[in-house]
C-alpha cells in the first residue's frame, strides 16, 4: 500500500481493492478497467478529504510495467482517475464510459503529460474534439446498461 498526503488530502493506492463499496462513493474503475489495455498498469485507489472516501484509480504511464503485487513506489507519471457512465457522443449520440484524470490535485495533476487520451468515440470513431469526450479511456455502453 502506498499513501500520500497532499495538504488535507490523502491518497491511499492499494495492489487490489479492499474498501467494501458501502463504505465509498463511486465505481470501483480498477474493476470496470480490468480486461483493457489499461488494466496492467493501474491500480485501486481512495482519496480521503474532508471525511469522505472517493474511489480512484492509478494510472502509470504506458511505458511503466507493473507486478501482481503492490504498487510500485515510483508514483513518477501517475495520475489519478475516475469512472464516469453515460458520458453522451455529440456526433452518434450512443453512450460511453469515460476514465477521467483528475487534474486538480497536487503533485497528480501535473503528471497528465506522459498519458495518451483517447481519439475517438468506441462507437461511431468521431474525433473525440468532435464528440466532446476527453478522457484518458472510452469504453462502450451497451443501450440497456
Ligand atoms: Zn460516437
Amino acid at each position: 500500500m502506498l499513501k500520500v498526503v497532499l495538504g488535507e488530502v490523502e491518497v491511499v493506492i492499494e495492489a487490489v481493492s479492499t474498501v467494501p463499496d458501502a463504505a465509498v462513493s463511486g465505481e470501483d474503475p480498477a474493476a470496470v478497467l480490468a480486461g483493457t489495455e489499461f488494466g496492467a498498469r493501474c491500480r485501486p485507489a481512495l482519496v480521503r478529504w474532508r471525511g469522505r472516501s472517493l474511489r480512484y484509480v492509478a494510472v502509470w504511464p504506458e511505458r511503466a510495467v507493473l507486478g501482481p503485487a503492490d504498487p510500485p513506489p515510483d508514483l513518477a507519471g501517475v495520475v489519478l482517475a475516475q469512472v464516469v457512465r453515460g458520458w453522451r457522443c455529440r456526433v452518434c449520440g450512443r453512450r460511453v464510459t469515460a476514465v477521467v484524470p483528475e487534474g486538480a490535485l497536487p503533485f497528480f495533476g501535473g503528471n497528465l503529460k506522459p498519458h495518451r487520451w483517447a481519439a475517438n468515440c468506441p462507437h461511431c470513431a468521431a474525433h473525440v474534439d468532435r464528440a466532446r469526450m476527453h478522457a484518458l479511456c472510452l469504453l462502450p455502453e451497451r443501450p440497456d446498461a
